[in-house]
């Protein structure tokens, strides 16, 4: 037993990473949970939480570096976890994201030979992100935008972040200098009074049109009428500002509401060459580049020849199913989002599809009702939450026979769950391709292609 106390300082071997990248340290196979460790380094640490069964601590300094260990760019990174992994060197986040997927195949899965690709990189590992949503609170009296700390909802200051797209950083700026400039109150979550919640940016990466949503817990955004003339004078790129209404005391970062200030609440983007156009409310990958890897991997497993019908499961705005629907015979979307399934129809006619149906609803049920109407998927295409997949989508997708199941999912411990469910009903995992949408942080996207047997 060890009897570890808060505050007591020690020296410890890491032996591993956790899922969530945190070095695991272990005193006589006790393990201890510290930030910015890596395996096979020495360090001295100070116990900031002891448990009985594990503990916390904070690495103080690093005896013996990891020859994988590179310079830590951003410690504000570290402490909000925004980049988690900022201090791993790069070709080994890849290698630790393979095996996250093969360690909860084994686990999870009971699938221990399954293939597990090596993880695709990413061409950019920093200033990747289009899409930033960035806490505005008060902080010693004055309005600030950075990011909560970990487990916490103290906001720390930050101007600038590694791995979002530059101007994005560089217009949340300017917006929190002009809320400050108009006397606009931050919102405060303790008593919840004040207005500004979210500021939340988008821009198409290939079209560098920008969206800004301001997101208040008021119904009323004062000095709109300014904030939207010295926002567009200054960044002409700006083509959308929305006012999103979020009254509610929750963590959710939108509300119910949204009243366009600028433009429409709209901006367009391209990804393998096809046009899309996506709302505030609708969901959008964050990284566009890798984006179109993932969509790559995806089509392929799909292997098309232009006969077959194709479901795309959990579409958002219609982009799997429109960037494949020249390669089908006809593409049947379903998104929970209302506004998002208006955006995929809009999509389908700006690229000049007659060839595809998209649906509101929500996939466990529209999947059985398209089944009850005599639709025939040879290929299903589901992208799901990080929930994963509904047991009641599981059968009614498998109770169609369909040739290939291509699940794309960006949790790798629901993916595994649901292999095993497929397997069960006679699925056969061919591979699974790991693929890089967020460097320095522990995400992993994936493509698992799941055959009849
Ligand atoms: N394939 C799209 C979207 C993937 S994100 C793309 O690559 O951009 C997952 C999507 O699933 C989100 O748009 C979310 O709104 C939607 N969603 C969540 N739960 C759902 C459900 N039960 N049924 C259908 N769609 C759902």
């Amino acid at each position: 037993m060890m009897h570890l106390q808060k505050n007591s300082r020690i020296t410890a071997v890491c032996e591993d990473l956790t899922h969530d990248g945190l070095g695991v340290l272990k005193l006589d196979a006790f393990p201890i949970f510290a930030e910015n460790a890596l395996p096979g380094e020495t360090v001295e640490a100070v116990i900031t939480k002891a448990g009985k069964k594990f503990a916390f601590a904070k690495v103080t300094s690093i005896l013996q570096p990891s020859p994988h260990r590179v310079p830590i760019l951003d410690k504000k990174g570290t402490w909000t976890g925004t980049t988690p992994l900022q201090h791993l060197a790069y070709n080994q986040q890849l290698l630790f994201k393979q095996s996250l997927v093969q360690n909860v195949m084994r686990k999870i899965a009971h699938m221990p030979d399954v293939c597990v690709n090596p993880t695709i990189p990413a061409a950019h590992q920093t200033h990747y992100r289009n899409k930033a949503q960035i806490p505005v609170r008060e902080v010693n009296g004055t309005l600030q935008t950075g990011f909560f700390r970990k487990n916490s909802h103290t906001l720390v200051e930050m101007d600038q972040f590694l791995i979002q797209e530059p101007i994005i950083d560089e217009l949340v700026v300017f917006i929190r200098q002009l809320l400050q400039h108009y006397a606009i109150s931050a919102y405060d979550e303790v008593h919840h009074t004040g207005c500004i919640r979210h500021i939340v940016i988008r821009r198409g990466h290939y079209t560098k049109q920008l969206q800004v949503i301001l997101v208040t817990r008021t119904a009323h955004l004062p000095h709109a009428d300014e904030l939207v003339h010295r926002i567009i004078d200054a960044y002409p790129d700006v083509k959308s500002i929305v006012h999103n209404v979020h009254p509610l005391k929750n963590n959710v970062i939108m509300g119910e509401t949204t009243q366009v200030l600028y433009g429409e609440d709209a901006i367009c983007d391209t990804l393998l060459g096809r046009s899309f156009y996506m709302s505030s409310r609708s969901f959008y990958q964050v990284n566009t580049l890798q984006t179109e890897q993932l969509y790559r991997c995806a089509i392929e497993a799909a292997q098309l020849t232009g006969k077959e019908i194709v479901i795309d499961a959990y579409c958002g705005i219609g982009t799997i199913g429109i960037c494949l629907a020249d390669q089908a015979k006809h593409v049947y979307g379903v998104e929970i989002v209302e506004d998002a399934i208006y955006m995929a129809q809009h999509n389908a006619q700006i690229n000049q599809l007659s060839n595809t149906t998209f649906v509101a609803g929500k996939a466990e049920d529209i999947m059985p009702q398209w089944i009850q109407e005599g639709i025939r998927p040879d290929v299903i295409i589901v992208d799901p939450p990080r929930k994963g997949l509904d047991r009641s989508f599981i059968e009614a997708s498998t109770h169609v026979s369909p040739s290939r199941i291509v699940y794309i999912s960006c949790n790798p411990a629901t993916l595994a769950r649901d292999l095993a469910i497929y397997h069960e009903k006679g699925y056969t995992v061919s591979t699974i391709q790991p693929v890089d949408m967020f460097p320095q942080t522990t995400h992993v996207e994936c493509v698992a292609l799941l055959v009849k047997a």
